[in-house]
């Protein structure tokens, strides 16, 4: 029998918010739009970011570092602790970032949890339209044991 380690996301959901600079309007106007849901759920950003999304639907964030200055590092920590459940990173295909490695990082740790990510607005509203999105769920956690448990010394 197959035994899957999982996790329970919470009805009330840790959500991280980050966009590139010319993401910014995108996310805000989408965050607006949705404040009532978002309102019920707590919320999690880059700096910048973080304050622009406080400031416009007048609710508290816990707002990080800008994402260039490790920001982006700081909610990819949250995530490896299991401490984040949604990731709405609308990064920005048109320009280069001088933090690319940190961007990588971070989608790379919301693959390697399992985690829903939206990388842009319509999988956003799919997310927060999904009924799986308002309730308890629980995630399947991708098996390590095999690579935790590796023996490398020889
Ligand atoms: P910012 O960071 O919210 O501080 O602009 C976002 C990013 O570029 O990762």
């Amino acid at each position: 029998m197959i035994t899957h380690k999982t996790r329970v996301l919470p009805e009330r959901k840790r959500i991280a918010l980050v966009a590139h600079d010319h993401k910014k309007e995108d996310l805000i106007d989408w965050a607006v739009y949705n404040k009532k849901i978002l309102a019920r759920h707590e919320l999690y950003a880059t700096g910048t970011t973080g304050r622009l999304v406080s400031q416009a639907l007048d609710l508290p964030v816990h707002v990080f570092l800008s994402g260039p200055l490790g920001g982006d590092q700081q909610i990819g920590s949250l995530i490896a602790e299991g401490k984040i459940d949604l990731l709405i990173f609308f990064w920005d295909p048109m320009e280069a970032q001088p933090h690319d490695p940190d961007i990588k990082a971070l989608l790379r740790l919301g693959v390697v949890w399992n985690l829903p990510i939206a990388c842009d607005r319509a999988t956003a509203d799919f997310i927060l339209t999904s009924p799986l999105f308002h309730d308890i769920y629980e995630v399947i956690l991708p098996d390590y044991s095999a690579y935790t448990g590796r023996n490398t010394s020889r």
